[in-house]
């Protein structure tokens, strides 16, 4: 437990073989309300710690005021069916987590016919296709976790369980981080963690228009860095306490990985799909979607600085040294 000026909050975390380490999701407790920000996997681990740390502390299910989503990824909202299925409370998210989290259908197969052309665009193939087939059973798959009840949307400048609301796109389009300038806390989701890079994973919006996650990742960098933080509650591993030099360290693993990667297009590698495979391997094959996320997001964001331009031929993108005209 850590507590401040009469706050207290208690990390729930849940040992996990993945490379995460751990599943964490806080109970934040002050003046008679209870939230919880975060709600960790649909698994009885979570479940299991998540009970035993309320009844340690005194606490029950009906002492719960409300959950706090920081975005809508599966291993941060598992808890919220199990929880309302025994008492309705109110659940607080993006607004764009919203129809990610009810399972919306035209959305779902906006997504999927989003990835389609995508994988193809760049030049992905069978693999792609392969992708593309996974996606479809995971919409059938994930239907029952579709979250029950009503999602109250928040936003920028918001403030919710005494914690201000500061949108933070990147890790995912509807990510958001609470802070409480005073006790000098941020719960930050997976917009940070220690010790893995926080996957800036390309999603479409609502329209289907391709968001540029890392660019967005990048300025939600540097709109928290200048926040004055004693501890990060971070959403996989360790409790972050140097969060302005783990921000500086981030952005300079951006900075040299996109040199990497121009210097793989100015070598005349020039599909998305081809730099994936020289940048990462056999790992192209074997996190297919994560490696895809990676080299696109970092094909978006040197476009943006003008390093690279990029020309459709045979409706396959291809990325080359950018050359301004006339030169
Ligand atoms: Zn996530």
């Amino acid at each position: 437990m850590i507590s401040k000026e009469g706050c207290s909050v208690y990390p729930i975390m849940v040992p996990t073989h993945y490379s995460l380490r751990t599943f964490n999701f806080y109970l934040i407790e002050e003046a008679g309300s209870l939230s919880l920000i975060d709600a960790g996997v649909d698994s009885e681990e979570c479940w299991g710690a998540f009970i035993r740390m309320m009844s340690e502390n005194g606490f029950t299910l009906h002492d719960l005021t409300r959950i706090i989503i920081t975005h809508s990824h599966q291993d941060h909202v598992g808890l919220i069916n199990r929880i309302s299925s025994v008492r309705e409370i109110p659940v607080y998210a993006h607004k764009e987590s919203i129809h990610r989290l009810k399972r919306d259908k035209e959305f779902l197969s906006l997504r999927v016919a989003f990835f389609q052309q995508l994988y193809q665009e760049m030049g992905c193939g069978t693999s792609g296709e392969r992708q593309v087939q996974k996606l479809k059973e995971d919409v059938r798959e994930n239907e029952k976790n579709k979250i029950r009840g009503d999602i109250l949307p928040l936003n920028d400048f918001n403030t919710v369980a005494g914690l201000q609301v500061i949108e933070t796109p990147g890790h995912s389009p509807d990510h958001l981080v609470f802070f409480h300038e005073q006790r000098k806390w941020l719960f930050i989701g997976d917009h940070l963690i220690s010790h893995m890079s926080s996957n800036a994973l390309v999603e479409p919006d609502r329209t289907g228009r391709r968001i540029m996650t890392l660019i967005q990742y990048v300025d939600s960098l540097k709109k928290c860095s200048s926040l004055d933080i004693e501890i990060a509650f971070s959403g996989h591993g360790e409790l972050i306490r140097n969060h302005k030099e783990l921000v500086m360290t981030k952005l300079s693993r951006i900075h040299k990985r996109a040199d990497m990667i121009l210097l793989l297009v100015a070598s005349g590698i020039s599909t998305a799909a081809e730099l994936a495979v020289s940048y990462f391997k056999e790992l192209y094959q074997r996190e297919f979607s994560l490696v895809m996320s990676e080299i696109i997001g970092y094909l978006d964001y040197l476009e943006m600085q003008n390093k690279i331009q990029k020309e459709l031929k045979d409706e396959i993108w291809h990325y080359y040294i950018y050359k301004a005209d006339g030169v």
